[in-house]
């Protein structure tokens, strides 16, 4: 089981360059074409912070189809936005609005369809696609499926709120993520908005918007009457041309099912961003535990389409089953190999289903500290008190343990909810509650997801624990 690090580059949607200095770092010295073993690519797929899926036997081929992207075969890609922000703050304005902005809609009704993503065109000629559904569960949740579809988020936090609950939950997403986010100071329009005063309460969640000197970029906007929008696609398009986004369009289709349902007179329908390749009429492909033959394929408009390539969005027809929402999309050679990979994939669920609890996060990342493979820890922390939560901050931050290191995806005051669970699951982290209880609801999540949540009343119990953790020589509580 190899890889090339051109291809782990790719299958990352990272720089080769990036991954060599990565490689280095780890004391291996590698040149872009150079295979190396799945061991050392886990490792560094999780030092860009991508989530490892180990892949069983029957996926590997079906994963390594990719493996002969060559650098001259990529082309530019557009970026891929997700809108988040706190409610009521207009994101679904903001993106009703820049449906409207699209210039190649003409007088032919422009974006009508609702299928989970759309595309426009800026009058650059540049293209950017939107995921349709605002928010961070959506967000997360793919993410936590292993799927990484969104390269740019656009932060919406409305001028005359400012920084809200949410606001703050959707920072701590992206950055989990590591994606860069563009703010959009939106509802300036309204007579009591303070979009300085936006800029100013970032401050505090670190982020440094441009006219203070930092390197995020802030527009300020109104979804209402369409002020800034412009600015704000132009920002979007400059953020994309930094992160030089690339793919190779001339391959069998590779991507990620953004939305599923089955439709009535026309059966079960998957709304697909293609991440590479091209994908065809005909095509027999996989989706999750599902595979299908592609019967139409169906754009933003609502109009028939013969191929969709690198980012765009699609409906695919001609599926046997639902997949769901975070899983891929590989096109395959053919049918008996769509129903084999399916099959296996179908018996895996029903396994996992059987032994309920899926309890993998945690027992992964222990062995994977275990085994030297990872070098940190994500944790979510939670306290009663402000005072409790700077000493366990302060504390773990100059823990020197010789490898793996504590990386604190969040830490606040207050009982552990929903979301910090979730978060935590999206990185395979550990939740850790000192002096407070999780909610019913985020208790469920945490045994259905098999996550860890440990709850302390005795900060050094709780630093032993993660000093234990960081050494490997804890085992799970489950
Ligand atoms: P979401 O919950 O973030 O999706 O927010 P919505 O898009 O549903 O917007 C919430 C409310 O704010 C709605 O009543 C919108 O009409 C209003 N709204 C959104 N954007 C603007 C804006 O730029 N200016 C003004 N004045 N109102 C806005």
């Amino acid at each position: 089981e190899t890889i090339t690090v051109q291809e782990l580059a790719n299958r990352m949607a990272e720089r080769g360059g990036e991954v060599i200095k990565s490689l280095m770092k780890m004391g291996v010295m590698a040149t872009i074409n150079q295979i190396i073993d799945a061991d050392t690519a886990e490792l560094v797929a999780q030092e860009f912070g991508h989530k490892v899926r180990r892949v069983a036997e029957s996926d590997v081929e079906l994963g390594m189809l990719g493996t002969d992207d060559k650098v001259e075969d990529l082309r530019p890609r557009c970026p891929v936005v997700t809108v988040m922000g706190h409610v009521d703050h207009g994101k679904t304005s903001l993106l009703d609005a820049i449906r409207q902005a699209d210039v190649a809609s003409g007088e032919a009704g422009g974006i009508t369809q609702h299928i989970g993503a759309y595309q426009i065109e800026v009058p650059s000629g540049d293209k950017i696609t939107f995921i349709d559904t605002p928010g961070h569960e959506a967000f997360t949740e793919m993410r936590a499926r292993g799927a990484n579809v969104t390269d740019i988020v656009i932060l919406v936090v409305a001028a005359d709120d400012g920084i809200m609950a949410q606001t703050v939950e959707a920072i701590r997403h992206a950055r989990a993520a590591k994606v860069p986010v563009i703010v959009a100071v939106n509802k300036i329009d309204k007579p009591d908005a303070d979009p300085q005063r936006v800029r100013t309460e970032l401050l505090q969640h670190e982020i440094v918007v441009e006219d203070m000197g930092g390197d995020v970029q802030a527009i300020d906007v109104s979804a209402l009457t369409k002020q800034g929008l412009d600015t704000l696609l132009e920002a979007i398009a400059l953020q994309a041309e930094v992160l030089e986004l690339k793919a190779n369009p001339d391959r069998a289709a590779t991507g990620v099912v953004i939305e599923a349902k089955v439709e009535r007179g026309r059966g079960s329908v998957a709304t697909v961003l293609v991440q590479r390749g091209t994908v065809r009429t005909g095509d027999v492909f996989v989706a999750g535990a599902e595979w299908g033959r592609v019967r139409a394929l169906v754009n933003d408009r609502g109009e028939p389409s013969e191929s969709a390539g690198p980012s765009e969005p699609i409906e695919v027809l001609g599926l046997q089953g639902t997949p769901t929402a975070g899983d891929d999309f590989v096109v395959v050679e053919n049918e008996s190999r769509a129903r084999e990979i399916a099959d296996y994939r179908q018996r895996l669920l029903r396994e996992k289903s059987a032994t309920a609890g899926a309890r993998g996060t945690v027992e992964q990342m222990l062995s994977a500290i275990q085994s030297g493979e990872a070098d940190e820890l994500p944790l979510v922390i939670k306290t009663d008190v402000h005072g409790s939560l700077e000493a366990i901050r302060a504390t773990l931050e100059k823990l020197e343990t010789s490898v793996v290191k504590p990386r604190i995806l969040h830490s606040a005051v207050g009982g552990i909810s929903e979301s910090d669970v979730s978060l935590a699951g999206a990185s395979g982290g550990i939740i850790v509650g000192f002096n407070v209880r999780a909610n019913p609801q985020a208790r469920e999540m945490a045994r259905r997801d098999g996550m860890e949540i440990r709850y302390y009343s005795i900060i050094y119990d709780l630093i032993d624990d993660v000093k234990a953790l960081l050494t490997g020589m804890l085992a799970p509580e489950l």
